[in-house]
């Protein structure tokens, strides 16, 4: 920000004219480490500032341009220094570092669905993690579910060529779901206890899963070797 100087909209496109230390700046998001590298420039100077939000593959080429080309075309970076405080504390707080927002569950009177990209980009699927749980500890009486799509990352969960077959399907779902409950879950229907909620999800699913530790086949050989150790038992007596 020092850098930056007052102006500190940064202009984006290749062919906008830049003052000295904007180009500076904007030369030093280019040697910033990131996942994937890309040919266009606003996209390199993009990711050098967020980190890489976006699996390439993921992106049609015609996205990737509108992004680039049209759709950002300034950034305006006053406020960071509020996201440095955010990703300093690990949770949300207002702009003097305060944590203003987690102290009031009961404003989020509303059901929730969390998605987060299997690929792990710019956040890890553990913020949807708790972010699922902290609802359904404070908003029990709502429908609260979370998802891990495979092979997105982060923005590419919206944007991806693929994300009407892949990702957009949880969400209508989710809507449909939450419509017929109409918002909030009876007393009698889905209730979640702090003990239950736990267990409820799967945090080592990026890592395919605790379920997938236990297959049919693994049963089945746990099961043969329980009757072995019986009929050995049997044979003893
Ligand atoms: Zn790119």
């Amino acid at each position: 920000m020092a850098i930056l100087g007052k102006n500190t909209v940064l202009p984006l496109l290749e062919t906008s004219k830049s003052s000295l230390p904007h180009r500076l700046f904007k030369s030093i998001t280019r040697l910033i480490p990131r996942y994937e590298r890309c040919t266009c420039n606003e996209c390199e100077v993009f990711s050098g500032v967020f980190g890489n939000t976006f699996w390439h593959e993921n992106l049609s080429p015609s996205m990737h341009y509108w992004l680039n080309k049209e759709n950002v075309t300034k950034l305006p970076m006053a406020a960071f220094p509020h996201l440095r405080k955010i990703c300093n504390t690990g949770n949300i707080v207002d702009s003097e570092g305060n944590n203003s927002y987690l102290i009031h569950p009961e404003r989020m009177p509303l059901p929730t669905l969390y998605i987060s990209g299997g690929r792990s980009l710019l956040v890890t699927p553990e913020t949807s993690f708790l972010a699922n749980n902290y609802m359904k500890l404070h908003q029990p009486g709502f429908r609260h579910e979370r998802d891990v799509v495979e092979g997105f990352g982060h923005s590419d969960l919206l944007i991806g060529e693929e994300s009407y077959k892949k990702v957009f399907p949880h969400i209508t779902s989710h809507i449909r779901s939450a419509e017929r409950e109409n918002g909030a879950i009876s007393v009698g229907g889905r209730k979640y206890s702090i003990e239950a909620m736990d267990w409820e999800d799967d945090p080592y699913e990026q890592y395919g899963g605790f379920s997938t530790w236990f297959s049919p086949c693994v049963v089945i050989l746990l099961f043969l070797m329980l009757v072995a150790l019986c009929l050995s038992m049997f044979n003893v007596f």
